[in-house]
């Protein structure tokens, strides 16, 4: 079996942009209104010789116990389900409380986690990006999903953590 990468955050922060990116063609739904994509949707991705599949995870829509309870259950799915997990935040909304709870969650994983940095479109978002060292989860790694900027380094970061 091919390893695993979960892409885990709020809607609308990028994330099935982002896939499509890594995958290098348009299959995840990408959608303005938040938490379209509602259930996890698995793709295979190939990059430098190496497959693996990448797990589009739906938004942190509120269930019945809350918002916060959400997004800490969606944490704990992706990490029992990935090899390594990818925390997607868009820079130009910066770390809300919702990060810093699923962050709370995946600093106590067993499994690697990376972070992006989305929407880093120019150099003036470059410096917001370095704000998300706060969340205590490594370097943020910026990109811009609609424009590719970062991904290959993403991709490079993901190979080095399965
Ligand atoms: P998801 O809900 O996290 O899967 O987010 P989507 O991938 O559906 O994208 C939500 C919105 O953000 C769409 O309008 C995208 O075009 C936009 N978006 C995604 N990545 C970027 C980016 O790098 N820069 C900018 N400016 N917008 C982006
Ligand atoms: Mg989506």
């Amino acid at each position: 079996p091919q390893p695993v990468l979960a892409v885990v955050g709020r809607p609308n922060v990028g994330k099935s942009t982002l896939v499509n990116r890594l995958l290098g063609r348009r299959e995840a739904v990408v959608q303005d209104t938040p938490g379209v994509t509602r259930d996890r949707v698995a793709y295979d991705a190939l990059w430098s010789g190496r497959r693996f599949t990448v797990v589009d995870t739906g938004g942190w829509e509120p269930d019945a116990k809350g918002m916060q309870a959400s997004i800490t259950a969606q944490a704990e799915r992706a990490m029992s389900a990935a090899d390594v997990v990818l925390l997607v935040v868009d820079v130009q909304v910066g770390a809300t409380e919702a990060e810093e709870a699923v962050a709370k969650v995946l600093r106590r994983s067993k499994r690697p986690v990376l972070l992006a940095a989305n929407k880093v479109d120019d150099q003036r978002t470059l410096a917001e990006a370095a704000a998300l060292w706060s969340l205590g989860l490594g370097e943020p790694q910026p990109v811009s999903a609609t424009h590719g900027r970062g991904s290959g380094d993403l991709l490079d970061k993901v190979l080095e953590a399965f």
